[in-house]
């Protein structure tokens, strides 16, 4: 087996026909830029018919890899016998990266970037430099905006974090970029000898017609959000599932989740199962007072549900901007995975494969003792 046969996750394109291997239907979501699908593979076989299906999705942060590759395991190998629905990864360009969607746009996919001058040269040469300031760059090339950092930037400690705090304090950055995705690269830090520019790079930021700036895993509750989340929302309102888990990864070293499964008074031993293996298979848990201070969030805005299982307070009204609050109004319990991303790629895969797959198993038992 070739090494991309074995790591089919690490381009987009071949991660889609990796998943096309596997003989599941797949259906076209949208289109985004540069003619790229956003696809979603249905597992159609089934024991139980007259059950919705089970939503996993995976990639809306790019640099949260072990999610799509996670996602990717589970569909080579599902151990589930009813219908499930596969969102392999919600942001096709961020995840390829700069280096792969910036070559696209100039006709050289196949593109390395050496390192901050040599973005910055190519953003000249190829598009508009539309900020350039004590080693931070971004510029408007074709259809997308790019980010690059200097190596000894204090951005470069979370490249996605900086920037989503960085634009909405900069209003003419905010004009330029109305409208647009700007591709982040990685942090160093959770690289792991990848390129920065390369694949599971930076989250991926959007700036919406209004000028509010968010990521892809926000605007759930817009009139307009940006194409990747569109066609989210709309192939789960229509698809119905009763269960979804949209894998993500988190501050710090342990495993968590965020469910809104308090609002919806059901799941509470879904996400019992998938914490209780996940500490029974040796991989330690986040407390929410641990994972606070990370947060810019008042004291009272979450709670914990259960060890490492957090919920916006039932008391605090919240919009449904995230895809995991927006499942609610579909009547989805949503687990929403968080790894903390402090640990080695491998290991932060299996902790959440693991979660997945028991929740996966907790579900078939209700299913089988005739629950919903
Ligand atoms: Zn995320």
């Amino acid at each position: 087996m070739s090494f991309h046969e074995q790591h089919p996750y690490t381009r987009y394109d071949r991660l889609i026909e990796a998943y096309e291997r596997l003989g599941l239907r797949k259906v076209e979501l949208a289109t985004t830029h540069l003619d790229t699908p956003i696809v979603a593979f249905s597992k159609d076989e089934t024991e139980f018919p007259e059950r919705p299906p089970v939503l996993i999705a995976a990639g809306a942060h790019a640099e949260e890899a072990a999610g799509v590759i996670a996602a990717w395991r589970i569909a080579e190998r599902p151990g589930f016998p009813g219908r499930m629905l596969f969102v392999p990864c919600r942001d096709p360009l961020g995840w390829d990266g700069i280096e792969r969607t910036l070559g696209r746009i100039i006709g050289e996919p196949e593109l390395k970037i050496a390192g901050h001058e040599h973005a910055v040269g190519l953003f000249r040469e190829h598009g508009d430099v539309v900020w350039d300031r004590n080693g931070m760059a971004i510029a408007i090339v074709g259809p997308l905006a790019f980010l690059s950092f200097a190596p000894d930037h204090p951005g470069n400690r979370d490249t996605g974090e900086y920037i989503q705090a960085y634009i909405p304090e900069q209003p003419e950055l905010v004009d330029v970029l109305k409208g647009r995705t700007l591709l982040v690269p990685g942090s160093p830090a959770h690289a792991e000898g990848r390129s920065v520019y390369g694949w599971g790079g930076g989250p991926s930021v959007y700036v919406d017609e209004t000028g509010r700036v968010g990521n892809f895993n926000r605007f759930f509750a817009a009139e307009k959000p940006p194409v990747e989340v569109a066609a989210l929302r709309s192939f789960a309102l229509e698809q119905r599932p009763d269960w979804i888990f949209d894998l993500h990864e988190n501050f710090g070293d342990r495993f968590g989740m965020y469910t809104n499964s308090a609002f919806l008074s059901r799941g509470d031993d879904v996400y019992r199962a998938m914490i209780d293996t996940v500490i029974a298979k040796g991989f330690p848990i986040m407390p929410l007072a641990e994972l606070m201070p990370y947060l810019n969030l008042p004291e009272q805005a979450i709670i914990e549900l259960y060890p490492g299982v957090y919920s916006a307070n039932p008391k605090r009204r919240l919009p449904p901007d995230a895809f995991g609050v927006y499942a609610s109004s579909i009547g989805a319990v949503c687990f929403t995975t968080e790894m903390g991303m402090e640990r080695p790629l491998a290991y932060r895969v299996d902790a959440t494969e693991i979660a997945v797959r028991a929740g996966l198993k907790r579900i078939e038992e209700r299913w089988r003792a005739g629950e919903r």
